[in-house]
């Protein structure tokens, strides 16, 4: 293919991109370097960008005289997506972000679902091998997008509860089957001399649309606590999906960030299938049939309010604090104003840590984030299994807006729907306080015992609000022990 650029400078340029992509990958590993590995990233992507739009200038000579209407529409699809991404980025609240990245996902997997297409209703692609892989990367894709959609829909609300739709399985199985059965009919009838572009376009608008029905009947019945699963799910799907392409279109970049797309993905899904005691196979499909009844577990004691400065003021005499955010301290940005108080606690001597859960909040890492955000020191977060044996020798444990992940119906009630995931034990420390606005549940939708236990306090109102208070409070007792003043 003629080039715009020689060839070595293409080469070079996606060998600079991969080297950029996977370096930002290791700098994100840590809360330190994270930032600027995603910098590093985005020159990588910047660079593949540009590499990939001098591509328009190696047309076929045939296709010369359609340069101009080509060139018009790529920077019109480059300003359109760049515009819309600038936008989202400075717009989308922190709460949204989980299904900004869901939808963001759902686009990789459809823009690898848009290659296949191109190449299979061009009949661009040969030999069965070939066609295969198309064919494959077409299907994962395909489902990637339209899974990724519902799980939006799931995530932004739209749609409350998991479907249950009984005799579900065999629906699945025999859609998968009936995809699987169109893709070999389409590569055993190539193989025996038919012209792909013209004797197949049915069928491929067939393959199609099952794949897309797949993704939603796979996706629709998951919900609550699973969630976490299903999204990294997908996030491996499109990696898997664009590699699968980058294989088709014989480009080692796209090959590259395709399988680190599709590895981390994996390895991510298996983080969080561990987080929530669960295989990912009975994620995806144990769902499939009628709703199970969950009969609501025992619910033992009442809800006891208290003020936010009594709550404060108890912690500033406490020994020991462990504090566990969750979603609802994202929702009320509260983070700046927690560690205020947490500093407020440190400096009359009472030690405080974080517990993060790896499914707090509506996206994996989501508390790392936020707490980095407010720049609690690295050394005060403690993952679930590092921090769960402290609790029973802690004063106080104090509830952030997190509920699911504290709800001790996972280890005790078999007809929960998080049963047998992993949960913090605030319920053991000596006192518990809760700071949430009202009576609401969590994202699996039901109740949680702790809340009504002998040693639990409910601080109603907004986190940020809350935390307010609590300074306030705490503040308003002057000095602390040893002369320290109370900033
Ligand atoms: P939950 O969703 O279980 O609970 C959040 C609580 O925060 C609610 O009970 C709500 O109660 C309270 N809340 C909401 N807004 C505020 C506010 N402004 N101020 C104070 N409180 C507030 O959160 P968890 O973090 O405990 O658990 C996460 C759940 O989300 C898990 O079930 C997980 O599986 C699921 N999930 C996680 C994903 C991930 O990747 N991390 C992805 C998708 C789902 P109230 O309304 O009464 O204030």
């Amino acid at each position: 293919m003629f080039t715009f650029l020689p060839p070595y400078v293409v080469f070079a340029t996606d060998l600079v991109a991969a080297f950029l992509f996977l370096f930002g990958l290791k700098r994100m590993a840590s809360p330190v370097t994270a930032s600027s590995g995603i910098s590093y990233a985005g020159v990588g992507m910047l660079a593949a960008v540009v590499v990939s739009f001098l591509y328009c200038f190696g047309v076929d000579p045939a296709a010369r005289s359609q340069l101009g209407t080509n060139i018009v529409l790529v920077l019109l699809a480059l300003l359109l997506g760049a515009g819309i991404a600038w936008w989202a980025g400075k717009k989308v609240a922190m709460t949204a972000m989980p299904q900004m990245v869901a939808l963001y996902n759902g686009m990789g997997g459809g823009a690898a679902a848009g290659i296949a297409a191109m190449e299979l209703f061009g009949g661009k692609t040969h030999g069965g091998r070939e066609l295969s892989v198309t064919l494959l990367g077409a299907l994962i894709g395909t489902v990637s997008l339209s899974g990724s959609c519902i799980a939006w829909a799931k995530l932004q609300g739209v749609i409350k509860k998991p479907l249950h739709i009984g005799g579900q399985q065999v629906i699945n199985g025999a859609v998968m089957l009936a995809i699987v059965a169109v893709g070999g009919y389409v590569v055993f009838t190539v193989h025996g001399g038919a012209e792909l572009a013209t004797a197949m376009p049915g069928w491929i608008w067939v393959f199609f649309a099952g794949a897309f029905l797949f993704g939603l009947l796979m996706a629709l019945p998951i919900g609550g606590a699973d969630m976490p699963v299903l999204i990294s799910v997908y996030n491996a799907c499109t990696g898997l999906a664009v590699g699968l392409e980058g294989y088709v279109l014989k480009n080692p970049l796209l090959m590259i960030a395709g399988m680190v797309v599709g590895a981390a993905g994996l390895l991510l899904t298996e983080l969080m299938a561990k987080a929530m005691n669960r295989s990912v196979a009975k994620v995806l499909f144990a769902h499939f049939g009628p709703a199970p009844a969950h009969k609501g577990g025992t619910i033992v004691g009442s809800l006891k309010p208290c003020q936010a400065s009594d709550a404060g003021i108890f912690m500033r005499y406490a020994k020991s604090v462990i504090i566990v955010p969750g979603y609802g301290l994202a929702v009320s940005q509260g983070q700046q104003k927690l560690y205020e108080f947490v500093k407020l606690l440190q400096a009359a001597g009472v030690g405080v840590k974080f517990a993060i859960h790896p499914v707090a909040g509506r996206m994996p890492g989501q508390m790392d984030v936020l707490l980095a955000e407010a720049g609690v020191p690295y050394d005060m977060i403690f993952q679930l299994e590092d921090i769960n044996p402290d609790f029973a020798t802690t004063d106080v444990a104090l509830v952030i807006g997190a509920n699911d992940v504290v709800n001790p119906a996972a280890r005790t009630d078999k007809s929960s729907p998080i049963y047998g995931m992993p949960i913090l034990n605030a319920d053991q420390a000596k006192k518990v306080y809760v700071i949430k606005r009202g009576d609401g549940k969590g994202y699996a939708g039901i109740v949680n015992a702790l809340f009504y236990a002998p040693n639990c306090q409910m601080v109603y109102g907004d986190a940020q609000a809350v935390l307010v208070q609590m300074i306030t409070a705490v503040r308003g007792l002057g000095a602390a022990p040893g002369g320290k003043a109370q900033k």
